[in-house]
């Protein structure tokens, strides 16, 4: 029978990459959204993926949700932490508001999810928990010390987490991208990324969400069981760790 799994923020950029990945490598895949309905609908009538709108902030409506993607499809057996949100500004300008948006939605909503998925992974004895971290986690950037610290945290949160549940058949892992060419990066003014991203990339270009995609894919599959606690870094060579 085919693995169920779930996406998180799967219906647009990089989750929507991860998303049609999944499906093409075999799986039963759910797509989560906030709020973009038309994009959801557009993206369920091409891919013929299952969406789901709730807000990954939410506890509640995360074992609510996830009940009712279980109901549907099947217990999830792979877990994509993909739904994140930038609030930019220099942290002396930042609100409390745009402190916590960041942390509750790229943060907490490990937590959230995660909570709820992880006895059913522990009483299968199998698992795959991938979190979608970032370079700015790992590095820190100048106008995100909400998303640097967030991003930082689903890393800590990942070696942790990957520990506890080794013996159960269950691997958590992040990916840290570098720049990717989505509606998150579209929004930095050309002309910033033009002169101060760009010529940062050693490779000279900006990721395609594929490319995190196939990440993704190799992580939840059963060839990468001895791989857990780990950071897979897609940067272009732009930070190496
Ligand atoms: P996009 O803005 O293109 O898409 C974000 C997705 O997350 C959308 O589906 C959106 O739903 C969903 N989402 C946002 N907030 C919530 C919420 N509160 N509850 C549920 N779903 C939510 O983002 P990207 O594809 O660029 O980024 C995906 C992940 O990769 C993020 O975690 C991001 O931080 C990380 N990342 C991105 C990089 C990049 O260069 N793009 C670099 C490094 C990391 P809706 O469509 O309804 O808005």
């Amino acid at each position: 029978m085919a693995r169920v799994a779930l996406v998180t923020g799967g219906t647009r950029g990089i989750g929507a990459a991860i998303s049609r990945s999944l499906k093409q490598a075999g799986y039963v895949v759910a797509a989560t959204y906030a709020s973009n309905d038309a994009a959801a609908r557009a993206f369920k009538d091409e891919t013929g993926i299952a969406v789901y709108r709730w807000d990954v902030a939410d506890y509640d409506a995360c074992v609510a949700g996830l009940r009712q993607v279980e109901a549907d499809l099947g217990p999830v057996e792979i877990l994509v932490n993909n739904a994140g949100i930038t609030r930019d500004t220099m942290f002396h300008k930042m609100t409390p508001q745009q402190w916590k948006a960041v942390i509750d939605v790229n943060l907490g909503s490990l937590f959230n999810m995660c909570r709820p998925v992880i006895e059913g992974m522990r009483a299968r004895g199998f698992g795959r928990i991938i979190n979608i971290s970032s370079i700015n986690g790992q590095k820190g950037q100048i106008g995100q010390v909400n998303y640097s610290a967030a991003k930082a945290g689903d890393i800590g949160f990942t070696k942790a987490l990957a520990q506890e549940n080794a013996r159960k058949g269950i691997t958590v892992n992040a990916v840290c991208p570098g720049y990717i060419a989505t509606d998150m990066v579209k929004a930095v003014p050309k002309e910033v990324l033009e002169t101060a991203i760009l010529p940062q990339i050693p490779v000279g270009h900006l990721g395609d969400p594929m490319e995190i995609a196939r990440c993704v894919v190799f992580l939840a599959s059963d060839d990468s069981r001895f791989i857990t606690g780990s950071t897979l870094t897609a940067n272009g060579g732009q930070y190496v760790v």
